[in-house]
């Protein structure tokens, strides 16, 4: 039985007719960026995050590069950071010319160990940008109150956590930003690249409206060096119809990880952990992701049984090449390297069948024989 890691077919195939009208509609207007299709997503989105503000722009790096911007954190600012993310994240530091300070993980949730963030704080540190990773949200409590004590900017990477909350708060209450990506295979995703970036600060959104359209105050008045950063038209009325749907999905997706964690508890010990996910924190599991000892061996099995599955991330952030120049070097983040070389995620999309799941799990306890 084949089991690919996500079916995005099945998803369109479902709400065909309304994207199809939609897309056509905005072919027939002649009106191709922003407008009042983009400034509705925004409205409902932001509503949905638990934020005032979004700010619809053309990629969820970009949403990370125009917070980082529109908080005044520039060259030479520390900004620290998870190693265990998509390359994105640390991209976008790199990218206003901040530097990427990063701590190591707590080995149950994948996402920063916030006991190890003070020791990291300087005289140059001005930001944390923590990930929701895999669709659970970093601890926002303990983030804000350092960011409180400190003085620091709190930007939280909430590109695969659309709909998680924490303590009953969704993603977007705490913190100067929160960024999304509607990158096709995110939890809600566009047809096409897009992101945007929530506030609840007046000034921060009305700087990132100039920010993300060259810089401009009004028509052509440009009153800071800008971006060409917009949502598209055809992306948001996308967008549109399938927010709506985006609960149904997440809580298909929290129904299968429920079963995953009854169906291979039996498997769970030494070789084999299952994903952690804390008290209070309502998690919507982008990804199901286990980690085991004999990870690549396991990844080959499942492919013999045409069964899909990927890693996330196999190379931690301090040992890219593309970041040699920060010094680190293997050995410093032991967790994340520990993490990068076991984890594997498998197959929980939300239109997985019944039938498919028990085929994933019983392949995993075929392999554990
Ligand atoms: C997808 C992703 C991004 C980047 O989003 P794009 O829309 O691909 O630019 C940033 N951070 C994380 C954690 C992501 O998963």
């Amino acid at each position: 039985m084949k089991v690919p890691l996500a079916d995005l077919q099945a998803q369109y195939l479902a709400l065909k007719g309304e994207i199809d009208a939609a897309i056509v509609a905005v072919i027939e207007s002649g009106s191709f960026i922003d407008g009042e299709k983009v400034q509705r997503l925004e409205r409902e989105i932001a509503a949905f995050c638990g934020a005032r503000f979004g700010v619809g722009v053309a990629s969820g790096t970009d949403a990370l590069v125009l917070s980082l911007v529109a908080c005044g954190i520039g060259v030479g600012d520390e900004v620290i950071t998870t190693p265990f993310t998509f390359g994105a994240t640390t991209e976008a530091i790199a990218l206003v010319g901040a530097i990427p300070v990063y701590v190591d993980l707590d080995l149950c949730t994948f996402n920063l160990d916030t006991s190890r963030i003070e020791q990291a704080i300087t005289p140059r540190t001005r930001a944390i940008l923590p990930v929701d990773l895999f669709g659970q949200m970093a601890d926002r409590a303990v983030l804000s109150d350092i960011c409180h004590r400190h003085g620091l900017r709190l930007i939280n990477d909430s590109a695969q956590s659309i709909g998680a909350t924490q303590n009953g708060q969704p993603i977007a209450v705490t913190g100067d930003t929160t960024t999304l990506s509607f990158y096709p295979t995110k939890n809600l995703g566009a047809y096409g690249d897009g992101g945007m970036v929530l506030t609840n600060d007046e000034e921060i959104a009305a700087r990132l409206r100039s920010l993300h359209a060259h810089g401009q105050s009004s028509y052509a008045h440009h009153e800071r060096i800008g971006y060409c950063s917009r949502l598209d038209t055809v992306q948001a009325v996308v967008l549109l119809a399938k927010l709506p749907h985006l609960t149904e999905a997440n809580d298909h997706r929290r129904r299968n990880a429920a079963r995953y964690n009854e169906m291979l508890a039996d498997l769970s010990g030494s070789e084999l952990a299952l994903p952690g996910c804390e008290k209070g924190s309502h998690h919507i599991y982008h990804q199901y992701t286990l980690r085991h000892t004999r990870r690549d061996e396991l990844q080959i099995f499942l492919k013999q049984h045409e069964i899909d599955s990927k890693v996330f991330y196999p190379l931690p952030m301090h040992l890219q090449p593309a970041y040699a120049y920060l010094g680190y070097q293997e050995g410093d983040f032991p967790i994340a390297e520990r993490v990068a070389k076991e984890v594997l995620s498998i197959p929980i999309f939300p239109e997985m069948s019944d039938a498919q799941q028990k085929f994933v799990a019983e392949t995993l306890h075929l392999f554990s024989l």
